[in-house]
């Protein structure tokens, strides 16, 4: 037997050699990080929960033009997705002040912002991933002029469709983060959006309580972090509701019990 080769192992996911060449496995990990590392936990299910709302996501942005690298589900933790290079900024779009951008602006959490923030930052854990504009990613050739321009129109793109996904389901998008990379075709490359989108780099609030239903959770010891998670899915129309049917996660459990 040969054992796959194994890429690259982050924080919460595991990329390992895809079954052809140009494909990439994906295995969504239980392991929780935050404050660039200094937090560490586990929050037992929350992969096998990522890896179906990112699925569900994808596919809902691929089926209205989003290019996406996400091939297909494999399994309860796996995805199949496309291999590309990995554009070294991380995006983040805000309608609603929280996180850092309270802290550095000094403004109230929740209070909606007058229109959408886009804003970026340098992905280099050794540096705390930080802030920086579009002129440090044109002087540095971060990102080309016209790489840049589809970015911001893919993520303005994925923010008003998902925004109104989850108004639907009673959640307010107040923020999250997305990744792009590079597919080659020759001496051409485009971007197209890649890693994953779940409640790990989401701030989803409850509509009516203002609860918090996603990595929030963990980052500020409120506990529940699977419980929240699972309430995301689960209003996705992701688990089975009030049946006699296993949940994904009682799934896992019972897999990892046989030792699959
Ligand atoms: N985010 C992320 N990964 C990061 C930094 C941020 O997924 O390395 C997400 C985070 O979950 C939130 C949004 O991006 O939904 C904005 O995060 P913020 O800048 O407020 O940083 P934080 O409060 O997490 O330090």
């Amino acid at each position: 037997m040969v054992r796959r080769r194994q890429i690259y192992e982050g924080k919460a996911k595991i990329l390992y050699e895809g079954p052809e060449p140009g494909t990439i496995i994906q295995y969504f990990k239980d392991d929780a990080t935050a404050f660039n590392a200094q937090k560490k936990g586990t929050i037992n299910g929350k992969g096998v929960l990522n890896n179906r709302i990112s699925e569900h996501v994808f596919t809902l942005l691929g089926n209205i033009g989003v290019p996406t690298h996400f091939i297909r589900r494999l399994n309860m933790r796996e995805q199949l997705v496309r291999q590309v290079e990995i554009v070294p900024i991380e995006v983040v779009v805000r309608n609603v002040a929280a996180g850092s951008l309270s802290k550095r602006l000094g403004i109230d959490e929740g209070a909606q912002l007058p229109r959408t923030l886009l804003e970026y930052y340098y992905k280099d854990d050794a540096l705390g991933d930080p802030l920086i504009t579009e002129e440090h990613i044109a002087c540095f050739g971060w990102a080309s002029q016209e790489e840049m321009h589809d970015i911001a129109d893919m993520a303005i793109r994925v923010n008003d469709f998902m925004s109104g996904l989850f108004a639907a389901i009673g959640i307010r998008l107040v923020d999250f983060k997305l990744e792009f990379g590079r597919l080659w075709d020759g001496d051409y490359s485009r971007v197209i959006l890649a890693d994953e989108i779940s409640p790990d780099g989401c701030r989803l609030w409850d509509m009516e309580t203002g609860e918090k239903l996603d990595k929030d959770r963990f980052r500020r010891d409120l506990g529940g972090e699977v419980e929240a998670y699972q309430e995301v899915a689960r209003r996705l129309g992701l688990m089975p509701e009030e049946s006699e049917e296993p949940t994904v996660l009682d799934l896992d459990k019972h897999r990892k019990k046989k030792g699959g």
